[in-house]
């Protein structure tokens, strides 16, 4: 095809992550473009392997799938967003399957576990993230094992070599939500996972300007399915999203190493800050699931959630008095954002006072300043 491919498409090994970043998905042929052009087409003239977009892709979607494909080791899928290429993989199930899901977990990927359950298409059980042993029983009989580790946003750790190791039911889908962690820190194919799933949203976009999700997975039969679930569905990535997206990722590996490092001195400061009264990071030794973070994670990642002192009223007043950090949802952006997770419709049973700050690549010291002056006034010790 042209691509500088060597490792084959979509699926070897990407060799050097950061040159593989830089170098996939292009095309090296004499006068080519070096980047992709978006690709403003729903139709083409017929008689090549292209006649329509939604059946048979752009050239951008392809230079995305090739390098999300070989960063997590399998065959991607791109689809409108991560919540798109998600439901996809839920809709292979068959009636009256089971469900085995974390009790922490994305609230999107609850809501369309919980929807599909009142219609009774599945039954769901709800997993403690670190409870192994209940999920290797699970393994054996559900029909469906999501994972979602780092969890959001608890920032639990699954042991996942241990889980998708596990004997499985036949015919189960293991998937792995691998958004906190990227395919930089984690690569749950190689574990033994199904499937594994990015909200390229997020991290792989990383400046918060498109939707997109990319599914991977190594099985022919499950990416044949979930390209005709994208096809029927229609949930197709967008041209523009897919470019920008491609745009985004070239940076991935300097732009995640910049903000695990803000993130760790963040966290440790934080978590000596006297009006927080718990600070949860993988990569702090006081984490609960701090040990299979260190074995199983590269990076432990750029969330944090820490839960202020006093009440809801203090911690609002937090995302109030930021002003660098951005009150807003969503992470894994060039720009830190901060927000109290309870605040949102279906999570009131998370801490009143939980905030999740997702840290991005602005100067440490400035984003301390930050957090420290927000911190101290709604401690009442304004200065
Ligand atoms: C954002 C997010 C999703 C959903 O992705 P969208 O692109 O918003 O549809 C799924 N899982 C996790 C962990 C996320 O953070």
């Amino acid at each position: 095809m042209g691509w500088n491919n060597p490792a084959g498409h979509n699926g070897g090994d990407p060799g050097s992550v950061e040159s593989w970043l830089i170098s996939a998905g292009r095309d090296r042929r004499p006068g080519s473009p070096l980047n992709v052009p978006p690709c403003l087409a729903s139709n083409f003239v017929l008689g090549d392997r292209r006649a329509y977009s939604r059946d048979d892709g752009t050239p951008g979607w392809e230079a995305l799938e090739e390098i999300v494909g070989g960063l997590e080791g399998g065959s991607a899928v791109s689809f409108a967003s991560g919540m798109a290429g998600i439901a996809a993989i839920f809709d292979q199930l068959p009636t009256d399957s089971v469900v085995a899901l974390p009790d922490d977990c994305y609230q999107g990927v609850a809501g369309l576990a919980e929807a599909g359950e009142r219609r009774g298409r599945w039954k769901v059980h709800r997993l403690a993230v670190a409870d192994t042993a209940r999920w290797v029983e699970m393994c054996g009989a559900a029909d469906l094992i999501w994972l979602e580790s780092p969890s959001n946003p608890l920032l639990a750790v699954a042991e996942l070599d241990v889980i998708c190791a596990a004997p499985r039911k036949s015919g189960a889908i293991l998937g792995v939500d691998n958004t906190f962690a990227t395919p930089l820190n984690q690569r749950p194919l190689t574990l033994g996972a199904d499937v594994s799933v990015q909200s390229v949203t997020k991290f792989i976009g990383g400046h918060s300007d498109l939707l997109c999700g990319v599914v991977t997975v190594r099985d022919a039969r499950l990416l044949a399915a979930l390209r005709m679930a994208r096809e029927l569905g229609g949930a197709t990535p967008g041209t523009l999203e897919t470019f920008l997206a491609v745009r985004g990722v070239r940076t991935l590996a300097v732009r995640l190493e910049r903000a695990q490092s803000n993130a760790m001195t963040l966290a440790e400061r934080l978590g000596r800050h006297a009006n927080i009264t718990l600070t949860r990071y993988p990569g702090l030794a006081s984490h609960p699931t701090h040990d299979a973070a260190r074995r199983q994670l590269k990076g432990f990642g750029t969330i944090i959630s820490f839960d202020v002192r006093a009440d809801a009223a203090a911690a609002d007043a937090v995302c109030s008095e930021v002003r660098l950090i951005h009150h807003a949802t969503s992470l894994g952006a060039v720009e830190s954002t901060i927000e109290r997770r309870a605040g949102i419709p279906g999570q009131e049973h998370l801490p009143p006072t939980l905030l999740r700050l997702s840290v991005g690549i602005e100067a440490v010291e400035d984003l301390w300043s930050d957090l420290d002056r927000a911190l101290r006034n709604v401690g009442g010790t304004r200065d």
